[in-house]
């Protein structure tokens, strides 16, 4: 067993400065569920002294030109050191090596679409003079920071969705309080080091570790933060909304989400597309294929091209290169995916493929013969389970898509345009992927759901709209 003497501590970043605190938390490795790491827990003054930093460096110039080259310089640091923060993912997320390098370099992906777009922030002329009286006039707007931002993260994708809200937010000029996932902190952390090497100003960014709900009530609870930027769990979405007040809260919540299957769709390409975008990350990723509808002509085909290519799928040690899919990121939540699973089968579902847990893993698993009451349909499984149901009719099968509480994306494989078009009017989510998963997402597409999967968009440009106030300026001339 690893002791703890070997373990690294970490501290709080707060205005540039690394503090340790009296109580400490340990980060697990969670493949070997031994300690990785320690981290410290923030008090309320460590909350509140985080936020007046932040509002302190705000005072300070801080020009668009100047937060391009740090967030470029920072995409550059963090892509030559891929590597080092691929092994911390696949350490505390049990990600696999390679999809952990994948999202290493997303991440710096994005920290680059953010810096570009701090130099295109812009307002636009307003024809003030067009309204009667005030011909002697002229406006235009600017858009200007909305101050602090506080941001809080989950543990699927621990550095890109950090780099989506940092690099938005540090772009449009504000300060950021950062609340990484108390499961995953570590490269966040790292990613403060990398930011301050990059050049970032003191106060423009602080990292608070520790205890989700205590900290996110200190937050809200300090009206110096001027913006919540969230992305997690509808629960606690719902929380921060209804206690933010009158301040801007942007939401990404959770999905079950769909993806139809048609009579004309290659079937080859969507079993293959499929089998990779559900299981990924042991399917923790809010975007995650979980109902598969498919068109009854097709169904059996489809039912087993899905089984011969999620069976090649390997589960086993993150670090290993051959690993596509690690553990869950905890044993109850292992245990709440068999539990549900169970319940299903008892309900009439079938098993094809999967339905063992050994510890905190969860084999890749397909069932059939569901319903869309069964919790594996009408909830969020946010677990390597996919529900296969079948249907007849275009419009029976949108109603099915839509019967559900939450629209984040959707996919489709069809070649038949006028189906396309309908979805593409008819689906109720905030992203249609045709003749892909539902799992597509690149970083500077506009990002974000409709019902309980939220609200405000992600995509540094659009993060950035959410992120700046509009000012008018008018000129009596
Ligand atoms: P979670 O809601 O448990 O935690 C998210 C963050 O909120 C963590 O940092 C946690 O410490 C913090 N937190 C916990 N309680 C809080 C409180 N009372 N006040 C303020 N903050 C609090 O979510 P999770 O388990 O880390 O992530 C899984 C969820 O995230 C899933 O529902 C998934 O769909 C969703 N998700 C959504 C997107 C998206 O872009 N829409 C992306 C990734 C994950």
């Amino acid at each position: 067993m690893t002791s703890l003497t070997q373990v690294k501590q970490y501290g709080l970043y707060v205005n540039g400065e690394w503090e340790t605190t009296a109580e400490k938390m340990e980060v697990l490795n969670k493949y070997t569920q031994q300690p990785a790491a320690e981290i410290s827990v923030a008090t309320k003054d460590d909350v509140n002294k985080a936020v007046a930093s932040a509002k302190e460096a705000l005072k300070n110039t801080f020009s668009p030109y100047e937060r391009y080259e740090v967030l470029m310089k920072a995409a550059e640091l963090l892509l030559s050191r891929q590597e080092e923060f691929a092994k911390i993912l696949a350490t505390e997320v049990g990600k696999s090596i390679r999809e952990s390098r994948g999202e290493v370099e997303r991440a710096a992906t994005t920290l680059q679409i953010s810096a570009e777009e701090a130099k295109r922030i812009h307002g636009e002329g307003v024809p003030v003079e067009s309204a009667q009286g005030s011909e002697s006039r002229m406006a235009f707007t600017v858009k200007v920071p909305v101050g602090v931002v506080a941001a809080i993260t989950p543990f699927n994708v621990p550095i890109n969705l950090v780099c989506h809200k940092l690099g938005p937010a540090i772009a449009a000029g504000n300060s950021v309080v950062l609340k990484p996932a108390e499961v995953t902190p570590i490269c966040a952390l790292k990613l403060a080091e990398l930011m301050e090497e990059a050049g970032l100003p003191k106060g423009r960014l602080q990292v608070l570790t520790g205890d989700g709900a205590e900290i996110g009530e200190w937050l809200l609870e300090n009206q110096e933060v001027n913006m919540f930027t969230f992305t997690g769990s509808p629960r606690v979405g719902e929380l921060i909304r209804s206690k933010a007040g009158l301040r801007k809260v942007s939401l990404e919540l959770g999905n079950n989400s769909a993806t139809v299957v048609h009579k004309d769709a290659d079937l080859e390409k969507a079993a293959s597309l499929i089998s990779q975008k559900s299981f990924n990350n042991a399917g923790q990723v809010c975007i995650s294929v979980q109902r598969i509808y498919v068109h009854t002509n097709i169904y059996t085909a489809f039912v087993n091209k899905l089984k011969e290519k999620t069976e090649k799928l390997v589960v086993g040690n993150p670090m290993d290169e051959q690993t596509d899919i690690g553990p869950m990121i905890r044993l109850k939540e292992a245990e709440r995916v068999e539990e549900w699973v169970k319940e299903a089968v008892e309900e009439g579902a079938k098993i094809e493929l999967g339905g063992k847990r050994d510890g905190a893993f969860y084999l890749p698993t397909i069932l059939t013969n569901v319903n869309d009451e069964m919790k594996v349909c009408r909830q969020e499984v946010f677990g390597p389970v996919v529900a296969i149901a079948q249907y007849d009719e275009i419009d029976e099968v949108i109603s099915k898509v839509n019967d559900s509480d939450y629209g984040l994306q959707a996919g489709l494989f069809t070649n038949d345009l006028q189906f396309a078009m309908k979805a593409a009017r008819e689906i109720e989510v905030g992203g249609l992927i045709v003749n892909d998963a539902s799992a597509y997402r690149v970083d500077h597409m506009p990002y974000g759901g409709v019902k309980k999967s939220g609200n405000g968009k992600e995509g540094p440009k659009y993060a950035i709209e959410e992120m700046t106030e509009e000012r008018i300026i008018v000129l009596n001339l």
